[in-house]
């Protein structure tokens, strides 16, 4: 039996999990559910889900919980506070812990799973983003066993060789081709994407998803954090990654060897097979995805990204050239423009205008430790509030 701490348990990816989880009671525990602030959802969590523990990071939304769940004699102890997420993540009675809280929000509490020698089911991207080489250095040391569950690299994973230890050249990996959907505005120049809003942002084609990752995968800086998320995860160069639009969404992503064998992974769009894959590897088990009917995709079509009209995906590019704290400081950028977004008080082509000017504005230096990473988040956060606070 996996006893298991959802982190992120009320978002999209956290109820996918529990949706996966549900289907196999005699396999998977939870221990520990943590969410931010929804306590109607996490209170029906906790009421099928029966965890020892729950974390809201919100002090007020936590003691209201306490006391619904004492009014019903349920007796999950309710934590509160960022501190208690890295608690809970390093708990001896984890084995495994889900990393879907979004945002730099996520980092100390995957590092600390990482470094806790977790089995680590790795949504947040932005963690590895921001501290990819701490983080991929925690995994190696405490020995952690860390499963991508971003689609894509979940991809990767599985048409990787079982012994692969970021080694591309003892593989003959020749290059890895991160698939994008293109998200809702594909297609768009410049001058019509300035006037799109942030509901049409959000409601992709084929993913459903949060709505920072959606902004994000309207924007193509999903594909560029993803791209980062890449080098870190397999130990492969910027030039070794290339990015493909593929509308569809069925072909999840794809390595090519050297002798000009092409393997992929395909399925449903659909979070649950990552997630059950993670969960449930090396062993498969079912997650509730539909079958995948070739005859009815009909047919696959492929295009290069526009980076002209979506800048962001060069710009996480050149981030990942320059290194140190530029990953850090583009992550951080981008949290301040797409929450702006979101609150509409700056337009969609506002959001790369931010993430340069930052970049452009902000010391690339070394990193050493989590303190220079959140050092960078922090410096880079305000700068980025200070240039939506001017175009506002
Ligand atoms: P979401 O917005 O639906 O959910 C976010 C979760 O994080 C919620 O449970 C929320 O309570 C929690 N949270 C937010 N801020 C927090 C904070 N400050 N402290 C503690 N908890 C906080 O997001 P999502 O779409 O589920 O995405 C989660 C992560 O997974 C992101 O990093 C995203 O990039 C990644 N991801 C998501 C998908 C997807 O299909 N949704 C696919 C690939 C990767
Ligand atoms: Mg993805």
């Amino acid at each position: 039996m996996q006893s298991i701490a959802v982190l992120g348990a009320t978002g999209s990816i956290g109820q996918n999990t529990l949706d996966v989880i549900g289907r196999h009671p005699d396999r998977y525990r939870v221990f520990a559910l943590a969410a931010h602030s929804r306590i109607d959802l996490l209170e029906q969590q906790i009421l099928q889900f029966r965890p020892d523990v729950a974390v809201v990071v919100d002090p007020v939304a936590a003691e209201s919980l306490r006391r619904r769940l004492e009014e019903c004699a349920i007796p999950t102890e309710v934590l509160s506070g960022c501190d208690a997420l890295v608690d809970v993540a390093r708990l001896p009675e984890v084995d495994t812990v889900m990393a879907a809280i979004v945002g730099a929000a996520g980092l100390p509490s995957a590092m600390a799973a990482a470094k806790a020698g977790k089995r680590l089911l790795l949504a947040n991207k932005e963690a590895l983003v921001m501290a990819g080489d701490l983080f991929m250095n925690a995994v190696r040391e405490s020995g952690a066993v860390l499963l991508p569950i971003d689609s894509e690299h979940n991809a990767i994973f599985q048409s990787l060789p079982a012994d692969y230890r970021r080694n591309p050249e003892r593989h003959g990996v020749a290059h890895i081709t991160l698939t994008a959907s293109g998200g809702p505005f594909r297609g768009f120049d410049r001058k019509r994407l300035t006037a799109v809003t942030p509901a049409q942002a959000v409601s992709h084609p084929k993913w459903s998803m949060g709505p920072k990752i959606s902004v994000d995968s309207a924007t193509l800086m999903n594909k560029g954090l993803e791209v980062i998320e890449a080098h870190y995860l397999f130990g492969i160069g910027p030039d070794q990654i290339k990015v493909v639009v593929h509308p569809q969404s069925t072909i999840h992503s794809l390595v090519q060897y050297a002798d000009g064998s092409v393997i992929a992974e395909l399925g449903a769009p659909d979070m649950r097979t990552p997630i059950a894959h993670a969960l449930a590897w090396p062993e498969r088990i079912v997650s509730g995805v539909d079958w995948l009917d070739l005859v009815a995709c009909g047919r696959f079509d492929f295009m290069a990204p526009d980076l002209d009209a979506f800048p962001c995906l060069r710009l996480a590019f050149d981030a990942l050239a320059q290194g140190g704290r530029a990953p850090s400081v583009l992550n951080a950028a981008n949290e301040v423009a797409v929450a702006a977004f979101l609150e509409d008080r700056i337009g969609f082509m506002q959001i790369p205008e931010i993430i340069e000017a930052t970049l452009g504005a902000i010391d690339h230096g070394p990193i050493h430790n989590l303190g220079d990473v959140l050092e960078a988040d922090k410096v880079a956060r305000a700068h980025a509030e200070s240039l939506v606070a001017l175009s506002a």
